[in-house]
């Protein structure tokens, strides 16, 4: 028979419309075309389609819609929450789709929506350019970008998603659309901030800005008794600081690796991370203050290469481990928020995770919160809670630590959480709203246009306007 009561004449029929492979359970790579990067998620899909260009995506389109199944959409595979797999049902899978043009003349770059950073950041450096993506080089461009998209450029060129020109869709009716500047501009709005409910995205344009490839990188780790003082000083010195800069604080545990003195093995730090994207002269005096912050561990600062800079963080996220992550925006950074932050992060469960601080503002708080489907632009902070493990058996502590830390830090909060943080998204309906701030009508409203049916519902999803 067919996959989920499908004939299997029909199966057939669109195993052989696809250039790519149409992977089935059973079949030798059923078991990697459903693994994901977080490895609490364990799904069984019918039906994988692994497309190769966009009419595969539009045969994959009009075939869930024909056969009445929801797809799950997968680009990079890193989504937190792991919707680019479902159980049942078909997912079409872009993750061989990693075509990359550079037009250095335009400042342009196409990528294709399988695309991970690293993939989009080889093809631009190599002339010099880069388009603000996020910090960890495996990640998808297409999760990221569809809900924001934050990196170490974000106070100086804005998100991955303000950087978009176009974009290249596959709609639930299995038309391919344009979006951008004159065409669809409702869609193109939509989906920068509004996530994949709008149709799969097979390619994204964006703008270039010329970055490194020399460039500045501070990493500095600080005992975290001194939490306030550091955080304190990383916010007098964002008040003065070039653009350029946009400081991500850490809350952590020493890694037991050799790099740090034995004794702090396994204590609690506060860290941060900035990166200079450009002169490793200038960027070595202008990060020097956020180096001077108190004594230090350890100082991992130095200069490299922007290609090198984005991956430093590689290693901390091995594909298959589990995770969960959530997160708040808060107003403002006081002593009390410091301390609980400082408080719970020693309390983590597994040494592997983190609350982080990311500084917001700059380019990113000047697009304003109706311009594009992203909200909560305007926060000045992020607060990021990751929780990252190895073993199944320790999931239920884990998962509890990011609960409790999450209710806790909620009140420092007035509203507003990432939409790219997501947990499982368990949380409902309360969090997505808080999620799209003001703009939930208006993708309502969009929503409606292209997907009345809500074919792509996978997803921190949308529910059409009703008419
Ligand atoms: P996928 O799991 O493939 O996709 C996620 C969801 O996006 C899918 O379920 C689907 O709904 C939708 N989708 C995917 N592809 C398409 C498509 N082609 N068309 C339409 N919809 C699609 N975020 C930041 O902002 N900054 C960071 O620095 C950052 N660092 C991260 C580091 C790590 C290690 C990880 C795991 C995540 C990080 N994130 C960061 C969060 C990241 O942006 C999200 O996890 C994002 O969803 C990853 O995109 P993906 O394409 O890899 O994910």
């Amino acid at each position: 028979g067919g996959a989920g009561g499908i004939p299997a004449a029909s199966v057939d029929a669109f195993a052989a419309r696809l250039t790519g492979r149409l992977v089935r359970p059973g079949e030798p790579d059923y078991e990697s075309a459903r693994r994901l990067w977080n490895g609490v998620i364990d799904r069984r899909p019918a039906l994988v389609a692994r497309c190769r260009g966009d009419d595969d995506v539009a045969a994959a389109v009009d075939f869930a819609r024909d056969n009445g199944l929801s797809p799950a959409v997968r680009g990079g595979g890193h989504g937190v929450a792991g919707h680019a797999l479902c159980d049942d049902g078909l997912v079409i899978d872009l993750s061989e789709m990693t075509g990359v043009e550079v037009d250095a003349g335009a400042r342009t770059v196409r990528a294709e929506g399988g695309c991970t950073l690293g993939d989009v950041d080889r093809a631009t450096q190599a002339h010099g350019l880069a388009t603000p993506l996020g910090v960890v080089s495996a990640t998808g461009i297409a999760g990221l970008t569809l809900s924001g998209g934050m990196g170490w450029l974000r106070r100086r060129y804005g998100l991955s998603c303000d950087n978009l020109v176009s974009a290249r869709v596959v709609t639930a009716d299995g038309n391919r659309l344009t979006a951008g500047a004159g065409e669809h501009e409702d869609l193109f709005w939509a989906i920068r901030g509004g996530g994949g409910n709008f149709g799969v995205v097979t390619s994204f344009e964006y703008r270039l800005h010329p970055v490194g490839p020399e460039v500045f990188l501070c990493f500095v780790f600080y005992p975290a008794d001194r939490a306030r003082q550091v955080l304190r000083s990383c916010e007098r010195y964002l008040s003065e600081a070039p653009e350029e800069v946009a400081p991500l604080g850490v809350l952590g545990r020493v890694p037991a690796a050799e790099e740090f003195p034995e004794e702090a093995h396994g204590e609690p730090f506060v860290g941060v991370a900035a990166l200079f994207p450009g002169d490793p002269a200038e960027g070595e005096r202008v990060l020097r203050p956020l180096r001077e912050a108190a004594e230090p561990i350890r100082d991992l600062s130095g200069p490299t290469t922007y290609l090198e800079a984005q991956s430093f963080l590689d290693g901390d996220y091995p594909d298959g481990w589990r995770y969960y992550w959530k997160s708040v925006n808060t107003p403002g950074l006081g002593d009390e928020l410091i301390d609980r932050l400082a408080g719970r992060a020693a309390e983590a469960p597994s040494p592997y995770s983190t609350l982080d601080v990311w500084y917001q503002g700059g380019a990113m708080a000047r697009v304003g919160e109706r311009e594009t489907a992203f909200a909560n632009r305007g926060a000045p902070y992020l607060l990021g809670i990751e929780a990252n493990w190895q073993e199944e058996a320790d999931t239920a502590r884990n998962v509890s630590w990011v609960r409790d830390t999450f209710a806790d830090l909620r009140s420092f909060s007035s509203g507003g959480v990432y939409l790219n943080f997501p947990g499982f998204l368990e949380e409902g309906e309360q969090l997505l709203r808080e999620g799209y701030g003001g703009n939930v009508r208006r993708l309502a409203e969009v929503k409606a246009a292209y997907d009345p049916g809500n074919l792509f519902r996978h997803n921190a999803n949308i529910a059409p306007l009703a008419p």
